[in-house]
């Protein structure tokens, strides 16, 4: 058979790189040290990432409670893949409304405790269309600022009043919400429940005081605590109804892909015909919705493995504060090690990589300035023994001696 995409054919294949525009932003982050690269990871293993040929232990994975690799989400996954082949056909308004979304819909419902649920493609597709579907030009959004980017990209695109309030200052937002709320007449206060970066727990009561006191309505966003706390593991925001707008992901603990609000069925019924992240997408495959559906199964039965990973973190977070190094509170899987100077931190992380530990250093703007942490993950693939050659590797960086520890 003659080759139907004969090279000399495609010029793109030849084009040329130079383009001043891409050139100009790309050499500005070199300048500020901040240029992002992919790396490949060849194989995982448990706890144990393959990098360049490289053997780390893997402290940078969402996978906390290893369900990417959990034989009941393979079955479930392979069983829709075959029942129902490798994708949805098309969006969920035109033909791509299967019985399996519904079922999972409900499912969740349950498990979440919420009156409806409906499904997503990603977090970041969720966050970033919800947003500017359930608030316009003329109300007002209140945001925590270590808010996951996808929810400012929402905040930013709805085109309502943006205010920024600090890390988990409610005080601050109650100042905030005092000073401005008379002026609109539809607000809301968005959070992560579980932060991503710093690892610590919105106060969720006084945040629902608030938006009763306010008339504000609470978005949060439970991608990181889904799977690992609160009732059943189903995360912080689960079986609070009250609560507006609820968002989960299935990329981390749930081990595959895919996102969903929980609301109530009118906020459903609106956002079917509103938000154009839900219209016009084509609706999420069966294998994805066979492996989600695994992990509802499975989640409430995982109490062991939480526990276990909780006390991993709180050994962790011992382990620094015995070293006087800086760390956030909190009973989370997700433990920060805070160094402060941006620099500090990069080269921490190159010396713990140096030393087979594979870290995230997140630094301004993720974070505020001179707030650069090295973040710890922990899985359930991570014992006290890993515990433990973290902390020896953490013992070896010279920001220890530097700092006289
Ligand atoms: C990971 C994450 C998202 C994005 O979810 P994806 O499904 O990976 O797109 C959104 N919000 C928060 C807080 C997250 O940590």
């Amino acid at each position: 058979m003659t080759n139907i995409f004969p090279v000399q054919t495609m010029p793109f294949l030849t084009s040329s790189t130079e383009d001043p525009f891409l050139k100009k932003k790309m050499a500005q982050r070199t300048a500020q040290h901040q240029l992002r690269k992919l790396h490949t990871i060849e194989e995982i293993e448990g706890s144990i990432a393959t990098v360049d040929s490289t053997r780390f232990i893997n402290f940078s994975s969402n996978d906390y409670l290893g369900l990417s690799q959990h034989p009941h989400l393979i079955q479930r996954a392979e069983e829709y893949l075959r029942k129902y082949g490798t994708g949805a056909g098309a969006s969920r308004l035109i033909s791509g409304n299967h019985l399996f979304h519904i079922e999972l819909e409900q499912a969740l419902a349950h498990c979440y405790g919420s009156e409806a649920i409906l499904l997503f493609n990603s977090g970041f597709q969720a966050n970033s269309t919800l947003i500017p579907a359930l608030i316009d030009r003329d109300g007002a959004l209140f945001a925590d600022r270590s808010c996951h980017s996808s929810i400012v990209h929402g905040a930013v695109h709805s085109q309502a009043q943006l205010f920024r309030y600090r890390h988990q200052n409610l005080d601050h937002l109650e100042e905030l919400l005092y000073k401005h709320s008379e002026s609109f007449s539809r607000i809301l206060i968005l959070t992560e429940t579980l932060f991503s970066m710093e690892g610590d727990v919105t106060d969720i009561d006084r945040l629902q005081q608030l938006a009763e006191k306010y008339r504000a309505h609470l978005y949060v966003d439970d991608a990181h605590a889904l799977g690992v706390i609160g009732r059943d593991g189903m995360g912080v925001a689960a079986f609070k109804p009250e609560i507006s707008y609820r968002i989960g992901t299935f990329g981390k603990a749930f081990g595959s892909f895919g996102a969903f609000i929980a609301c109530s069925n009118e906020t459903k019924d609106y956002l079917v015909n509103f938000c154009k992240g839900f219209i016009y997408t084509t609706a999420l495959p069966p294998s994805v919705i066979g492996a989600a559906m695994g992990a509802v199964e499975l989640i409430p039965s995982l109490a062991n493995e939480r526990r276990e990973l909780l006390r991993l973190a709180h050994l962790l977070r011992e382990g620094l504060k015995a070293r006087k190094l800086q760390t956030i509170d909190a009973d989370s899987q997700i433990v920060p090690w805070v160094i402060g100077e941006e620099e500090e931190g990069i080269r921490c992380a190159e010396e713990l990589k140096a030393l087979g530990i594979l870290t995230t250093v997140i630094r301004p703007p993720t974070v505020a300035r001179g707030m650069t942490l090295i973040r710890f993950t922990l899985t359930k693939h991570h014992n006290e023994t890993h515990i433990r050659q973290l902390l020896k590797a953490i013992d070896g960086c010279s920001f220890l001696a530097r700092m006289g520890i």
